[in-house]
């Protein structure tokens, strides 16, 4: 019994976790595996354990008034009987009740407990029924009746052990049909982890998929946003382009149209065009007939007016000279009366040895003068330009024009000829006003089909020797002496050697040169006092007028002179040697502005002989003086009462000219 109960116990230790085993398996999956029927099955056992160990435990219950420790004795033999602890017992029959693990176990004490029914004890029955030693009979009438109860307890033991071992088989299979179980459901336990590992992974790999897929699909959303965005506003500019390709469109259709009117315009336009060209060509031919028209009336008009003229110009009285008396000087009116010009002139001279004589008041001589026109004191540069303008133009039409400025040192020479100190553009004098007027009239000529280039020289002529004002660097030097000579064997046109030919085309290049004449005057001042009003200056301006189409040409010169002191030495001051110089000086200017009286005298007398070689001067300008050439004479006046001898002799020498009449003048033409 005792090693049954030992193998029972085993198996019971082997069983526990197999019925258990179930209930720990999460009964979801092995639902999902086998389905319910069977989960039925699988369970079926426990089933058939429990009601078998129900079973037994009849029995047991059934046998539990037998007192387990009588069967033990019979086993083991009786003096074994009294030897065995009574612990024993109901731990047999608790190792039992074990079995049925969810049965109350049968309480081994109620069992003990002698009731009315019950057999006594062994130890009880020997104990109250102790026989005397003699009743012998007794005592085995006793022990048959106690073998024969043991017997059948033997029988019901034989019985129960055989029912216990059925059980046990029963019990064993179930094991062994439980750890089958057990070792299928622990692969498929492993299956199912490996499983969940891989969809562990699986889905590890599935959310970092997702984050990324969720990443991705915030960017790409991001990226809708802003094309959405990019959309709207290329929707909104294709609006404003289509509204403005539809503008443009508008103005299209009208400039066609507006073209195709100016096309039909153009045509007619262009007829008239031929029209009118054939008509220019008419008017141009007209026009020159009348511009060669124009040229021999205005010339006519000079002649008219004397190829010799004489202008008097009387300067004003300057700061810090005294004022001349009342009378001194009259501008009588002309003979057309005050609105005319004024052309006379009235100066009153005190006959001072007279007056010493008689002791009384010095009687005063007026002494009248005539000529083309005179200029008093307040009149202007631009009033004595437009005087002289029509000569200058003289010179573009082909004739040579002579003007020069005649007068005592301080009298207003420079003033009249170059312009009043500091650029002031109104005190421009002849000089750059007749170059102005020039190149102006000759744009006016050249719409006509004339073209005209003008090539400038300044020289000045000092005591007989020629000096180019114009020179630049080492040609200002000493040997930097001109001289004058004729251009070619047997040719009538004169040059100066050394001297600069300055071709001119606008004002700024002649302010130029004035400035250069200017600077080269005053360098010299230095080495020789008052050089300047001692020597002539003498402007050239070479001008040539061509006119292509028609084969025209036509070339003249314009001097412009601005003479040296005509003041006259006084004899008895020049006594000292150092004035011998300044005499013999004096002298080389008068001898040469007298020769230029006698020149004019000469030609205004058609005399056979012209003293141009006596001086210079006459010499340069032989070409300008006679002939068909033009002068024009200014004769500069002191306002001052202390100069009236010079200004007499100036008046005098310049009446002298302006009865001078020179042959009717022939154009330069070729
Ligand atoms: P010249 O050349 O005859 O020696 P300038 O031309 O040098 O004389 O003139 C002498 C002075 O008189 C200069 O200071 C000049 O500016 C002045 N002058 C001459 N004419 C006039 C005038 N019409 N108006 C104002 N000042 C003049
Ligand atoms: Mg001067």
């Amino acid at each position: 019994v005792d090693m049954e109960s030992q193998e029972v116990k085993k198996n019971i230790e082997l069983k526990t976790p197999l019925v258990k085993g179930p209930s720990q398996l999460p009964l979801s999956r092995s639902r999902l595996k086998r389905g319910p029927n069977q989960m039925e099955d699988a369970l079926e056992p426990a089933k058939k354990r429990t009601r078998g160990v129900g079973a037994a435990t009849k029995i047991n219950t059934s046998r539990s008034r037998v007192p387990p420790l009588t069967t033990v004795p019979q086993t083991q033999g009786h003096t074994a009987v009294q030897k065995v602890p009574k612990k024993t017992a109901p731990r047999c029959s608790t190792a039992i009740t074990a079995v049925l693990k969810n049965q109350k176990p049968v309480p081994a004490v109620p069992a003990q407990k002698p009731g009315p029914t019950a057999v006594p004890p062994i130890a009880g029955v020997k104990k109250p029924s102790k026989r005397p030693a003699w009743d012998l009979k007794g005592q085995l009438c006793d022990l048959n009746a106690e073998l024969k109860r043991c017997r059948e307890k033997s029988q019901t033991l034989d019985q129960e052990n055989q029912q216990l071992r059925e059980q046990l088989k029963e019990a064993q299979q179930q094991a062994k049909d439980l750890g089958t179980e057990r070792s299928t459901l622990e692969g498929e336990l492993a299956r199912v982890r490996t499983q969940a590992e891989q969809g562990q992974q699986q889905l590890g790999n599935l959310s970092a998929h997702v984050l990324e897929l969720e990443e991705r699909l915030g960017t790409q959303e991001g990226l809708v946003q802003v094309l959405q965005k990019e959309q709207l506003e290329l929707q909104e500019e294709r609006r404003g382009l289509t509204t403005r390709l539809e503008e443009q469109e508008r103005r299209l259709q009208a400039s066609e149209a507006a073209l195709s009117s100016s096309q039909a315009k153009v045509a007619s336009l262009q007829q008239e065009a031929t029209t009118q060209a054939a008509l220019l060509a008419e008017r141009g031919d007209r026009l020159h007939g009348l511009e060669m028209e124009r040229r021999r009336l205005h010339n006519q008009l000079q002649e008219l007016k004397g190829n010799i003229r004489v202008f008097c110009r009387v300067r004003p009285v300057l700061e810090g000279e005294s004022t001349p008396s009342p009378g001194f000087l009259l501008f009588p009116p002309g003979p057309g009366g005050p609105t005319d010009p004024p052309t006379r002139l009235s100066l009153a001279r005190s006959d001072d040895r007279r007056a010493t004589l008689s002791g009384a008041p010095a009687p005063t001589t007026r002494h009248d003068f005539s000529f083309d026109r005179v200029f008093p004191p307040g009149s202007r540069q631009d009033e004595v330009f437009e005087e002289i303008s029509m000569l200058v133009q003289s010179a573009l039409d082909g004739y040579p024009v002579c003007i020069f400025a005649y007068g005592q040192t301080g009298s207003g020479k420079t003033f009249t000829m170059e312009g009043g100190p500091g650029g002031d553009p109104q005190l421009e004098g002849l000089i750059p006003r007749a170059l102005r007027h020039l190149f102006s009239v000759a744009q006016e000529l050249n719409g006509q089909g004339w073209t005209y280039s003008f090539v400038a020289s300044y020289v000045e002529i000092y005591n007989e020797t020629v000096r180019d004002l114009l020179a630049t660097g080492t040609r200002k030097g000493p040997g930097g002496e001109c001289e004058i000579r004729r251009a070619g064997p047997g040719s009538e046109e004169l040059t100066i050697t050394n001297a600069r030919y300055v071709p001119v085309s606008c004002e700024k290049e002649v302010e130029t040169l004035l400035h250069l004449a200017r600077q080269n005057r005053a360098v010299a001042r230095t080495a020789q006092n008052e050089r300047s009003s001692r020597s002539h200056s003498v402007f050239q301006l070479q001008i040539s007028g061509e006119h292509a189409a028609r084969g025209l040409q036509c070339i003249a010169p314009l001097n412009l002179v601005d003479l040296a002191g005509s003041e006259r030495l006084d004899p008895g001051l020049a006594l000292g040697p150092g004035e011998r110089d300044r005499l013999r000086e004096t002298q080389a200017i008068n001898s040469s502005l007298s020769t230029l009286g006698l020149v004019i005298m000469a030609l205004s007398n058609k005399e056979s002989y012209v003293p141009y070689r006596n001086s210079k001067l006459t010499y340069l300008l032989q070409n300008s003086l006679g002939g068909s050439a033009k002068m024009l004479m200014f004769v500069n006046i002191s306002p001052l009462e202390e100069n009236v001898s010079e200004s007499l002799n100036s008046l005098r020498f310049a009446s002298k000219v302006n009865q001078c009449v020179i042959g009717t003048a022939q154009a330069n033409k070729k």
